[in-house]
């Protein structure tokens, strides 16, 4: 594999840094991995690459797709990890703070993966790094309700690989439905619209969850490629949709209960719903799922729940070797 060719990344900190051509590559990148690995001597090739490499995982917010993910992955590179997922085990209990300890974290790792429930924390931690001897790479691996940018990749390369066969991305319609307003996968993903031509998102929600006017204000400036409808019958959008992106109530963000006060029976998948969805449609969920998709819809082949999570691994590896082959450049150049 020649990592020349492949595109330079060091902070991972929100969608607004993917343009196409980044996105075609990694998307590119991912299956070459994923073939690589499928040959004999390929997992070797791929882990001796990398065997000085090092990477923390410092969750501080849950995650079980995120994490074990970003895990296998460094497993498949080869690295070696250090994680913390419990911030009470860290000196922030002391006092530290929050840049004080991510300082302390680079010291002895070549990258951080982080995820936390303060909006902008990594974007902070990224400035902060770069201003030290030792500027280390961040991943933002979700923060806050803002964005969630690895998830979104792994939703690209999905949907790249479903619509292979059928134009690619472009010209599709996509039904975003759930908890528009806080889910911060849907409002990454629909960002990111503006990159295809000829892209229609339908955003299915109840009033309460409504996409907010800071992403609409986003899709406006647009919508030569991207336009939208703020739509409330699941059942029309189906008919209408390439792909269906379902998301749960993302009630970790209330502040007085208010997700039990808001139905959302009339925003689930069903098998129903299958009946309605084109031959060659997907169904899409990042995870965790709650009654919002049917599990009796998991047998579908056009249902990609489970295919995204194993796609995440495989997006979040290329990801990471795209960054260690640029520290790897950096490392080249500062020797010369
Ligand atoms: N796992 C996704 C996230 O990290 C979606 C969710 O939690 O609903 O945002």
């Amino acid at each position: 594999m020649d990592s020349n060719r492949w595109p330079e990344v060091r902070h991972v900190l929100g969608v607004d840094q993917f343009d196409r051509p980044f996105l075609d590559r990694i998307c590119l990148l991912t299956q070459e991995i994923r073939e690589l690995c499928d040959k004999p001597d390929g997992k070797r090739l791929l882990k001796e690459q990398f065997a000085d490499r090092s990477a923390m995982l410092y969750f501080s917010q849950p995650s079980s797709r995120t994490y074990t993910s970003f895990k296998r992955a460094c497993q498949k590179l080869g690295v070696d990890i250090v994680d913390v997922r419990d911030p009470n085990t860290s000196s922030e209990v002391k006092g530290e703070s929050k840049m004080d300890t991510i300082r302390t974290f680079s010291s002895y790792v070549d990258v951080i993966v982080m995820r936390t429930k303060e909006q902008g924390l990594a974007a902070q931690a990224a400035a902060h790094l770069d201003q030290t001897p030792r500027p280390r790479p961040i991943v933002n691996a979700g923060s806050g309700a803002d964005e969630q940018p690895t998830q979104v990749l792994l939703d690209i390369y999905t949907m790249a690989r479903s619509f292979k066969d059928h134009g690619g991305i472009d010209g599709k319609t996509i039904a975003l439905v759930g908890d528009l307003k806080r889910g911060r996968t849907v409002r990454s993903l629909a960002k990111l619209m503006r990159h295809y031509h000829d892209m229609m998102l339908l955003l299915v929600s109840p009033p309460a969850f409504r996409m907010q006017q800071d992403i609409l204000d986003h899709l406006d400036s647009h919508r030569d490629r991207v336009r939208y409808e703020v739509v409330d019958d699941l059942r029309a959008a189906v008919c209408r949709a390439d792909a269906v992106y379902m998301t749960r109530v993302q009630d970790e963000h209330d502040v007085d209960g208010e997700s039990a006060k808001v139905s959302i029976n009339d925003f689930c998948f069903t098998p129903e719903h299958l009946t309605l969805l084109r031959p060659e449609g997907v169904v899409m969920h990042p995870g965790p799922r709650r009654q919002e998709l049917d599990l009796r819809c998991d047998d579908d082949p056009r249902v990609k729940y489970w295919r995204q999570m194993r796609n995440g691994m495989w997006v979040r590896t290329a990801l990471l070797a795209c960054i260690f082959a640029t520290l790897g450049k950096e490392r080249k150049e500062r020797r010369r």
